[in-house]
């Protein structure tokens, strides 16, 4: 892939719609059953949630400031996680030992 380098604008642009993409892809919009704040979330393993706060979130929500967060978002994480529509990639650095010990005999 050689080739003349773009202008730097599109590059510019370019890495941004990648970005955004990037961000966009996965993400999805939850909202706080209490204060009604929309985020947006994405679930790495069943362990850890990516939480994108929102301005209006963070203005609506008075937990934004809690260092666990919300609860009230985190079981809107766990019903949407329950309910399917929130999905849970697998963690293959989670998977057990014990599958990958080869058959004996
Ligand atoms: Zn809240």
């Amino acid at each position: 892939m050689t080739g003349p380098a773009g202008r730097p604008e599109e590059l510019a642009a370019a890495t941004m719609a990648d970005r955004r993409a990037q961000l966009e892809d996965g993400l999805s919009e939850l909202d706080c059953g209490h204060c009604g704040g929309v985020v947006r979330v994405k679930k790495n393993s069943l362990a850890h949630t990516s939480i994108q706060w929102t301005a209006d979130a963070v203005r609506r929500c008075p937990a934004y400031a809690i260092r666990d967060g919300c609860p009230h978002l985190r079981r809107s994480v766990d019903s949407a996680v329950a309910d399917g529509w929130l999905e849970v990639p697998e963690d293959p650095l989670e998977i057990p030992r014990g599958r990958l010990v080869h058959p004996s005999g």
